[in-house]
């Protein structure tokens, strides 16, 4: 496993990270005792990045990842979230963020986080993340119960514009997670926010390598947002890849991990056996040529996002 430093925090995070939402049954009913197995080979394989938050499985996500880490949790960066606790369910308050890492340390069986972020604040005002939720967090940080702090949306140009307005500081947030935005299906990430995270050192960690399950085999889950044609065309990439004789979320991850800003790409996982193909993905050789061939499949449905969030936070009309 390959380790990366994040931003200017310092810490050393697998360039493989966990994401930990399948776990809160996002994807799924899963089985606690195997995703907790699945925790264990994680750390044994060399990842020690995990991520969760609240919202997964509203606190399921987080209470099966502090138990499977019990007496591991010295080996492992671990991140969660706040301000989202439902589909419809955010409350960026100082208030709320205070209670919530409270809860979150209980769940997660530790006193302290490594990373700390505010979640999806494209459904939030932007001033009251400027001028309430990022100052509790860094209170929250200087109480020692977070290490870093950070942010994490779809709307890219919400978490630089929210970013760039926090001020003076050398690194206004100490990470920003974006998810489905640089992946073999999108890359606008590089063109929206990678230059200003570079500019800032901020760390960068980027979410949803698998386009939420939709570069798979099992397909993406119901509740995908992405439009019909878009989903036809990660079935035809299965298909295509399949007919090579390899994976298409070995592809799909591979292209990810060659990104030379991302400090860890966040894959979510819940199975021993997603663990171990994700991994061996992630520390194999790679068919540069092949990820050309699939990108230029892909091409006419490449970059589209969708709507969330609140209108005022769109990247783009729609
Ligand atoms: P993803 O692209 O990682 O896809 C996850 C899906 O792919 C799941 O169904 C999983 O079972 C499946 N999968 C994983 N490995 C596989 C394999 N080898 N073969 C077949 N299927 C496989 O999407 P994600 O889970 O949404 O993103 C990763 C993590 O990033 C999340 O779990 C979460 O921790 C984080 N995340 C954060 C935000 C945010 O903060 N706003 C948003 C999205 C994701």
């Amino acid at each position: 496993m390959e380790y990366a430093t994040l931003g200017r925090t310092g810490l050393r995070v697998s360039k493989l990270g966990f994401g930990a939402s399948p776990l809160g049954n996002e994807f799924g009913e899963a089985d606690p005792a195997e995703g907790e197995r699945a925790v264990h080979c994680a750390i044994d394989l060399g990842i020690n990045y995990f991520d969760v938050a609240p919202y997964y499985g509203r606190t399921l996500a987080e209470t099966r990842l502090g138990a499977a880490l019990e007496g591991r949790r010295d080996k492992v960066v671990l991140a969660t979230k706040c301000g989202r606790y439902d589909v419809d369910g955010f409350d960026f308050s100082a208030a709320r963020i205070r209670l919530s890492i409270d809860e979150s340390l209980q769940r997660l069986r530790t006193d302290y986080l490594d990373v700390f972020l505010a979640h999806d604040i494209e459904f939030a005002d932007a001033r009251q993340v400027v001028e309430e939720a990022i100052p509790t967090m860094r209170e929250l940080q200087q109480e020692g119960k977070a290490r870093f702090i950070g942010i994490t949306g779809l709307q890219l140009n919400m978490l630089r514009r929210v970013a760039e307005r926090i001020g003076a500081e050398a690194a206004p947030v100490d990470a920003i997670l974006s998810y489905c935005r640089y992946n073999l299906l999108i890359t606008d990430m590089d063109d929206l926010l990678t230059p200003f995270v570079q500019r800032h050192g901020i760390g960068l960690i980027n979410a949803s390598p698998l386009h939420m399950g939709l570069l798979t085999a099992g397909g993406p889950p119901s509740w995908h947002p992405a439009t019909a044609e878009v989903k036809e065309m990660g079935r035809r990439l299965v298909q295509f890849c399949w007919q090579l004789g390899i994976r298409a979320s070995d592809l799909a991850l591979q292209f990810c991990l060659q990104h030379p800003d991302v400090a860890t790409t966040l894959a979510g996982m819940s199975t021993v056996e997603h663990v171990r193909q994700n991994v061996a993905a992630a520390t194999g050789s790679v068919d540069a040529a092949l990820i050309v061939e699939v990108r230029t499949l892909i091409s006419p449905f490449a970059n589209r996002i969708w709507p969330t969030g609140r209108p005022e936070n769109q990247d783009y009309a729609s």
